[in-house]
């Protein structure tokens, strides 16, 4: 058997002035044919699982192209063209083939086509007849609409936040694909869309109310017909009618069992609604809390500006309160300024340089902060995941500055970069539990490999930014409304 696999994947925040174009995508990671094999295989991704289900199932992968790019404004319309075109131009290559096999994200706005997946997934059905199997693995921030159940045999969602379990979705929709193939299973869904959304940081899965929520799921899904309960909590910023929690629920052969399924978790979830948000910490209290913490590391997130949700990544409002404070044991992760690190770099390894960083991309992200420290290191900023997200990717942060100012030591990089792993700090020579305090820019990705070394615990932090936690300070065009929490209900 074989099966033409591939992934284009964005997670679009329609606020950011950054236009994710070709080059965002070769900055990230931009594959083809056997690179797709060198790149995921024997790694804990989507993708790595679909390579190893072959293996042990013996059925051929026909790799075409595999796109991602850091979250950030809406996709340039002929990046996406060019790699649509390239996925369907390697389904009509492969010949006879069983199913097609994708990875997506299901955030992605693409220029002039808000629902990019659901654009993705109908171009393929068109191409394969309805009578091929098509899967999808997508992201737990997947923002699921109508038309891209219509056009999928299965979607299946990551259950976790961190997102924990990418690999163990790949498996499954690869095991399912194949099956379907076979003929041992015929996978239909149920969907639910709910008219609510909320910022991601009250999406983490090891709290209520998700927690309480998927502890549900896992009961439901001990009933045998039941293939996979996918909760997508949705991805907020996504200005379009797509964007907003939803529920898909994938049964063998069971539409009206699936249906039920997917209204009694999505009930669930409407009721737990308001158990969403929680107290999170000003700059000044997450500082004087830290500082005050018998032992460090304490672990501060910067929830606001979260490059993963595609925020600039160089608020530096917290390190104005560090370095009002005095504090002389901290690291960051990360503030992306090419302009401040290429002058650190130009003075070179040692020298003491004033430089002022941050607050260059837009006007969300607060204002910029003269700072006075030493080049520590200057490196390509290539690092291996060895923590529990994708673990074995390659990653890079491009070119990044270590400056220590006063004890505070700061990466400066060329590329914006979500901390999720600590061989960000670790790469460069920091050892996490060496400091005070961790400035992370992240809003739950961070928890994965961070609290477990978090020995004086984790504060989340509001500063400003386009992944802020208050959802009405952004102007909202497209969503459908009324939308909670936006219009109380
Ligand atoms: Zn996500």
């Amino acid at each position: 058997m074989r099966f033409v696999i591939g992934h284009i994947s964005h997670e679009t925040n329609a606020f950011s002035p950054i236009r994710t174009d070709h080059a965002e995508f070769v900055k990230r990671g931009l594959f083809r044919g056997e690179g797709i094999a060198k790149a995921y295989c024997g790694t804990k991704t989507h993708i790595g699982g679909f390579f190893d289900v072959a293996a042990r199932e013996g059925v051929e992968l026909i790799p075409t192209i595999a796109a991602g790019a850091t979250p950030a404004g809406p996709v340039a319309r002929e990046a996406y063209d060019q790699y649509l075109q390239e996925l369907l131009d390697g389904i009509s290559a492969a010949g006879k083939i069983d199913g097609v096999l994708l990875a997506l994200h299901g955030a992605m706005m693409v220029e002039g086509k808000p629902d990019g997946e659901g654009d993705i997934l109908s171009a393929v059905r068109q191409l394969v007849g309805k009578d091929m199997p098509v899967v999808s693995t997508l992201d737990l921030h997947a923002n699921i609409t109508p038309k891209m159940v219509a056009n999928a045999d299965a979607l299946f969602v990551y259950d976790t936040y961190p997102h924990v379990d990418t690999y163990e979705k790949g498996v499954i929709a690869a095991e399912t694909i194949i099956r379907a193939a076979r003929g041992g299973v015929r996978p239909v869904m149920g969907f639910r869309q709910l008219p609510m959304m909320h910022a991601v940081v009250f999406q983490y899965t090891g709290a209520i109310p998700m927690s309480t929520v998927f502890e549900y799921v896992r009961r439901l899904e001990d009933n045998e017909k039941v293939i996979d309960i996918c909760v997508a909590a949705g991805f907020p910023w996504s200005d379009f009618d797509g964007a907003g929690y939803s529920v898909v629920v994938t049964t063998d052969g069971d539409r009206d069992l699936a249906q039920r399924l997917a209204d009694e978790v999505g009930d669930l979830s409407w009721n737990l609604r308001r158990l969403f948000e929680r107290r999170l910490y000003t700059p000044e209290e997450a500082v004087r809390m830290a500082a005050a913490s018998p032992v460090g590391p304490v672990v501060m997130a910067d929830v606001s500006d979260n490059p993963g949700a595609g925020a600039s990544c160089d608020s530096v409002e917290v390190v104005r309160v560090m370095v009002e404070h005095g504090v002389k044991s901290a690291a960051v992760a990360v503030i992306a300024d090419t302009k401040a690190l290429e002058l650190c770099a130009k003075a070179g390894v040692g020298s003491k340089v004033t430089v002022t960083i941050g607050a260059k991309t837009d006007s969300f992200h607060g204002k910029p902060l003269e700072v006075t420290g030493r080049v520590r290191l200057i490196s390509d900023g290539v690092f291996l995941r060895k923590g529990p997200m994708s673990t074995g990717m390659v990653n890079t942060m491009g070119k990044t500055v270590v400056l220590n100012v006063d004890g505070i030591e700061i990466l400066l990089t060329e590329q914006r970069v979500q901390p999720t792993d600590a061989e960000v700090f670790r790469s460069v020579g920091i050892e996490p539990l060496d400091k005070q305090m961790l400035l992370l820019k992240s809003c739950v990705h961070y928890r994965a490999a961070f609290e477990p070394l978090a020995r004086g615990g984790v504060l989340e932090v509001v500063g400003p930014g386009l992944s802020h936690p208050d959802l009405n300070l952004l102007p909202f065009k497209a969503i459908r409304r009324p939308m909670y929490p936006l219009d109380e209900a």
